[in-house]
């Protein structure tokens, strides 16, 4: 393979790495064992990455995702041996928005492993800041495999959809990572969650991990309308211009619509009636902050759970993306140390 090389440039110069270095698919990004990273996991952020859709220019080590052992620190926050997960957000901390919190509206605002090199790799330097204790009833791969997803998540239903208890919430596309993250979260705080997806098989997941119902995505939300009467209070978007429409017909009156993306394509058609006319409100919402990272962190020693679909050595980072390119993975797809 012409583009398989491990890194050897950088902050990476001590250890090998899984690379993007060509944007032509989940081949573009060779992978080699050797970590410091315990586990690491991938997002469909990487998959857009290694098809040459986000505009960084190879190579860029993957990944958001990671947790692991702190080997040095010039901060005196952190220790050798220190058990850490890390917030996977680039932010300048400095700003006036960060100072406030508001890491998400950061000029300098971005992603670990788009927009700096990710954690896909042996020795990840990142800021003091960005790291947090590896919660204890974790293992590794769960450690590695929550941060982006349920930071997301949790954000979308917590600050912009306010989720109640006794809520209803309908969560699209339910195999996908950040999907599984809402199931898992709006079940921890106290909603009625219904899911749905194209293939049986899934749907069964869904409801395993805690789901109350699950439906076919064609037409659900004749689906959702016979098992809730008017509609969820709340609906979790994440597909966008396939599901869109359905999503705006599944929401009670006066509803929430919250999206963090549109992997079905980057432009959807809406009946706007149904949003004026409906009263409902569509948010966006994309991340998160600090604040509710650590919120995630609290929530996790009270019981929320990542689910983990696979976990792949990380010489086969290439077999992990490809798995996540033909959406075969319910949860997060984990790479991992030996
Ligand atoms: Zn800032």
């Amino acid at each position: 393979m012409t583009s398989a090389r491990a890194t050897e440039t950088g902050v990476l110069s001590q250890g090998r790495a899984a690379v993007f270095e060509e944007p032509i698919g989940p081949s573009g990004v060779p992978g080699a064992v050797a970590v410091e990273i315990r586990a690491a996991s991938i997002n469909h952020l990487d998959l857009f990455l290694a098809h040459g859709a986000q505009r960084v220019t190879p190579p860029r080590v993957i990944a958001a995702d990671g947790a692991g052992v702190v080997r040095a620190s010039a901060d005196p926050a952190w220790r050798p041996g220190d058990e850490v997960v890390i917030y996977p957000v680039v932010c300048d901390w400095e700003c006036e928005w960060c100072q406030k919190g508001e890491n998400v509206r950061c000029p300098r605002f971005g992603v670990v492993g788009e927009h700096s090199d990710g954690t896909a790799c042996e020795l990840f330097h990142i800021d003091a800041r960005n790291l947090f204790r590896k919660p204890k009833s974790l293992s590794w791969t769960e450690a590695g495999a929550f941060p982006l997803t349920f930071l997301t998540a949790w954000r979308m239903l917590t600050t912009r959809a306010r989720l109640r208890a006794g809520e209803t919430v309908l969560v699209v596309g339910a195999s996908a990572g950040v999907a599984v993250a809402a199931i898992r979260i709006a079940k921890h705080l106290g909603a009625r969650v219904f899911a749905t997806s194209r293939s049986e098989a899934k749907r069964t997941r869904a409801v395993e991990i805690g789901a109350d119902d699950a439906f076919d995505s064609t037409d659900f939300s004749k689906a959702v309308r016979a098992a809730t009467g008017d509609g969820v209070d709340v609906v979790f978007e994440h597909v966008g211009a396939a599901t869109i429409s359905e999503s705006m017909r599944s929401v009670v009156q006066g509803g929430r619509i919250v999206t963090c993306g549109s992997t079905s394509g980057v432009k959807a058609e809406i009946a706007m009636p149904r949003l004026f006319w409906g009263q409902l409100d569509l948010l966006g919402s994309t991340m998160g902050n600090v604040g509710e990272f650590k919120a995630v962190l609290e929530a996790i020693d009270g019981g929320l759970r990542p689910v983990v679909d696979s976990v792949y050595p990380l010489a086969d980072v290439e077999a992990a993306l490809t798995r996540l390119d033909a959406a075969e993975q319910f949860g997060k797809v984990v790479l991992s140390v030996p």
